[in-house]
């Protein structure tokens, strides 16, 4: 089964017909509340790929609700600790150009034990995955944990922080990058992808696809995008991580899982949101047939 040590948020999306400047009031037209958070959406697009996904987080008092919605989407959410510490969330302004600016409180994500992420792992037998995202603690912990127990470590490497990734590195069985971040990677680090110690690299385009390198074997999958008309491509990159990782779990292909995960995104940024924007399986596996 797959682990996801990921972060929990709630969204807070406020439209304005401006973004407020620095010292300025500004009055939000509507707000509307939804569950965010890399790790949340990761672990829903496991769980509607059709995998078993055991969710390693913590919210506060304040989040009862978010992991409602989890559960409802069927990710296993018994080793999401109740913390003190308020739930992580997410202040977004969008204005009338779509132009967004957006705060985030890490809150309960990044008070989160290794202890705690320990005793989640203690169940995970070797061939399990783990998979970790940039907005929790206790991310190093966790992954040298898996590799130590044989599990396979994937990680995605958002936000970006070239100091975080440099120590998680040498735990990692697979990384998965978008441009922008494979361009601050090689920035930050004056090297290239075949120089990270990493076995196996992906590094994802958008709408001109993603490309997956196998440095042992020296072989690039290449994984083409579909052609679709996007509307909000919020969450491609969740959703593509969290159906790769899926068929991967479910004894797919290299090649076979990263057809599935693009199919999932290409429909995802067809529609508005984030986690609810992710397709079911059987959707997916509709539109491949097509
Ligand atoms: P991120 O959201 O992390 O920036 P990307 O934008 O690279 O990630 O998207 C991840 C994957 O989602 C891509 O490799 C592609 O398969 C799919 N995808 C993203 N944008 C589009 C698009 N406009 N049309 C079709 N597929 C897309």
């Amino acid at each position: 089964q797959v682990f996801n040590l990921g972060s929990i948020n709630l969204d807070h999306v406020y439209r304005v017909g401006r973004l407020p400047a620095p010292g300025e009031t500004v009055a939000a037209r509507s707000l509307s509340t939804g569950l965010g958070g890399k790790g949340a959406n990761q672990s829903v697009a496991v769980a509607r790929a059709g995998a078993r996904v055991c969710h390693i987080g913590a919210v506060g008092p304040d989040g009862d609700w978010a992991v409602a919605r989890l559960e409802g989407f069927g990710v296993d959410c018994g080793y999401v600790a109740r913390l003190s510490t308020v739930t992580g969330h997410a202040v977004i302004m969008v204005d009338d150009g779509a132009e967004n600016s957006i705060l985030i409180h890490p809150g309960a994500n990044r008070a989160l034990g290794a202890d705690w992420v320990a005793e989640a792992l203690a169940a995970a037998q070797p061939g399990d995955a783990l998979l970790t995202q940039n907005e929790t603690s206790a991310g190093i912990e966790a992954a040298a944990l898996a590799r130590a127990r044989g599990m396979h470590v994937i990680h995605t490497a958002a936000p970006f922080d070239a100091a975080a990734l440099r120590d998680l590195l040498p735990h990692l069985t697979l990384l998965v990058l978008n441009a922008l971040e494979a361009e601050q990677m090689q920035a930050a680090l004056g090297c290239g992808l075949a120089d990270l110690g990493v076995p196996e690299v992906i590094v994802t385009r958008g709408a001109e696809g993603a490309d997956w390198h196998l440095f042992a074997q020296a072989e690039v999958i290449r994984v083409p995008a579909f052609p679709v008309r996007a509307v909000d491509t919020t969450g491609a990159g969740d959703t593509f991580a969290g159906y790769l990782v899926a068929g991967l779990a479910q004894g797919l292909t290299r090649a076979q899982a990263a057809r599935r995960a693009a199919a999932a995104s290409a429909i995802a940024v067809c529609r508005a949101g984030a986690a609810e924007a992710i397709p079911a399986g059987a959707e997916v596996d509709a539109f491949l047939a097509t």
